[in-house]
């Protein structure tokens, strides 16, 4: 049996309803604050990277390397076996390029966004970052060898953002 439901009680809201006060409503700014555990393996891929470092885990079951890295294969349901530190370089796997910006503006330069296979990890283990140092985006493939840019020793923080971006080489 199917009967097409032909009224809906109540009434929709308007915006006029709510600038007029007519629906109440209460403005509200919540003060958060988050804080989280980044765990054993990322607290240690975060440390590596303020030496300007790329560190992996090995699973020595099915020999493939986690970036970033993992303490537990999900492939073989163990505990991963070994750090292995990986190239900061390689090939860009995919790209992207962005021409607004996160509040919806016009970006006056464009930022490129690439997954990037690192030299040392299992293929699949793409690293999402910026590209920089690009002459025009039509130079920009896929394939195209890149190399980590990392900030000053004094600048990094033990953030992903450690690495300014990924330039051509
Ligand atoms: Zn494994």
């Amino acid at each position: 049996m199917s009967e097409k439901v032909k009224f809906f009680p109540g009434r929709e809201i308007s915006s006029k309803a709510i600038e007029s006060g007519e629906v109440l409503t209460k403005y509200y700014s919540a003060d958060l604050k988050y804080a989280w555990s980044t765990g054993v393996a990322v607290t240690r891929f975060l440390q590596e990277l303020k030496n300007a470092k790329i560190i992996g885990r090995k699973c020595n079951k099915c020999s493939r390397v986690l970036v970033p890295p993992r303490m537990f294969c999900e492939d073989c349901f163990r505990t991963t076996d070994e750090w292995v530190y990986v190239k900061d370089a390689g090939v860009v796997n995919t790209y992207s390029i962005a021409h607004v910006g996160t509040d919806a503006s016009r970006l006056k330069e464009p930022l490129y966004i690439a997954v990037v296979n690192l030299d040392g990890p299992t293929p699949g283990m793409g690293f999402l970052h910026y590209l920089g140092e690009v002459a025009s985006e039509k130079k920009i493939k896929v394939g195209m060898k890149v190399q980590a840019v990392w900030k000053q020793e004094s600048e990094r923080t033990g953030s992903i953002l450690d690495i300014k971006y990924f330039k051509p080489i």
